[in-house]
């Protein structure tokens, strides 16, 4: 060590302090402090933001009074293609998403080495979810692997009906290093009559295997996030020590059934869970099934649950559940850009010093060119788009409509 310590004495004596690395200028924009657009200049050092000018500004970037916000976050989508990634993470990258949360693909070897780089998104993954027989989502994945869009005999699920066989999956499930675990919970208080009464898919996991794979979750420092449709499964869910909540309920009628009970939520935010949205059933509901929805919403934001923006659509990005949002009033102005801005991305990344704009924090951000909170659709309006200090410049690929589910995918 006192080697170490004369080299350094040394070096600053023959040499002076090491000049400072050059900084990045951002001057003549409004930046958004977490609840309104503030005029300033801010600096990037490296990867980083300083609020400091620093002694040496190598680059100057006039942003002639545009807007700075947090880049996006896509809290609940399933990377299903391979051979198309590119095209997924440019079509995110597009819309300013630079954080995914695939909630359930059985694609993560594949899709790995196309993510979580400077010119890519940052994507974590549950591998296959746990549902019971028959369960949900087995039927999608019998309808994609006839469409061609998957190969036929994906594994896709991990299906089981007893202690025994959470015990014998979870080894290899572990294994494979998931980033969370995912299961499936389909109107759980009728499990045992559906489980012989109901079509493929109008089912899921037995609600009693629910708090031992959390147990085995939490023990391998491992989050738990739920699929659920309904009151009961949100309870369920809530009750075995879930940690995140991939859907809000799908109403339906009896309308009553998804309407959340005020003491589940209240549990569930006191202990921090998250709820995604995932709203495209509305755009065939009835209004009596939105009010409802609307009302396990005001209970969310109540009892202050994070709400993360969650598309849960084949092919396309958060930018179409913000859209619907927008066009329901489901959050006002300053919510919208709050959960998909901020809180979606930490909820993805919570070690990860993003979706602020300060000191210290990762320099990523997308420069708006009008306000988002006097008219939402200026989310979509982004001139420009840095990554850890770096500019980023997305690929032209588009994924094929969806409609044009014919192509193998490899
Ligand atoms: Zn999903």
């Amino acid at each position: 060590m006192c080697v170490l310590k004369w080299l350094v004495v040394v070096c600053f004596a023959c040499h002076g302090v090491p000049a400072a690395p050059p900084a990045t200028e951002y001057r003549g924009a409004q930046w958004f402090d977490g609840e309104q657009f503030v005029a300033r200049t801010m600096w990037v050092v490296g990867d980083r933001f300083v609020e400091r000018k620093p002694s040496r500004v190598a680059h100057v970037v006039d942003l002639a009074g545009k807007f700075v916000v947090p880049p996006y976050g896509e809290g609940h989508n399933h990377w299903l293609e391979p051979a198309l990634v590119d095209a997924y993470v440019a079509a995110n990258l597009r819309g300013g998403i630079f954080y995914v949360r695939d909630m359930s693909t059985p694609f993560h070897d594949a899709i790995r080495p196309h993510v979580n780089t400077p010119a890519s998104v940052d994507y974590i993954a549950a591998h296959q979810g746990f549902t019971g027989p028959d369960g949900h989502p087995l039927e999608l994945i019998g309808m994609l692997e006839k469409m061609r869009v998957i190969p036929a005999g994906t594994n896709d699920a991990i299906v089981v009906a007893s202690e025994a066989d959470v015990d014998h999956a979870w080894p290899v499930l572990v294994a494979s290093k998931p980033d969370f675990i995912k299961l499936f919970l389909v109107h759980s208080d009728e499990y045992a009559a559906r489980l012989t009464g109901a079509p493929l898919g109008k089912k899921g996991i037995d609600p009693a295997l629910v708090p031992g794979i959390v147990r085995r979750a939490h023990a391998a420092h491992l989050r738990v996030a739920a699929h659920i449709e309904d009151a009961a499964d949100f309870h369920t869910a809530i009750a075995a020590g879930v940690d995140d909540i991939a859907h809000m309920p799908f109403v339906e009628d009896p309308a009553e059934t998804y309407r959340l009970a005020d003491v589940d939520v209240a549990a569930a935010c006191a202990r921090g869970v998250t709820v995604a949205t995932t709203f495209d059933w509305m755009n065939d509901g009835k209004d009596a099934w939105i009010e409802v929805e609307r009302a396990n919403l005001a209970a969310l934001r109540t009892h202050g649950c994070p709400i993360v923006i969650g598309t849960d659509l084949f092919r396309q990005t958060a930018a179409k559940e913000v859209d619907l949002i927008i066009e329901k009033h489901l959050m006002t102005n300053l919510e919208l850009l709050v959960a998909w801005s901020v809180t979606t991305p930490l909820v993805i990344f919570p070690g990860r010093q993003i979706g602020r704009l300060a000191d210290g924090a990762e320099a990523s951000f997308l420069v708006l060119g009008g306000d988002p909170l006097a008219d939402p659709k200026n989310l979509h309006a982004i001139t420009l788009r840095v990554k850890q200090g770096r500019e980023v410049v997305p690929g032209s690929a588009v994924l094929p409509p969806i409609g044009e589910w014919g192509a193998p995918s490899k």
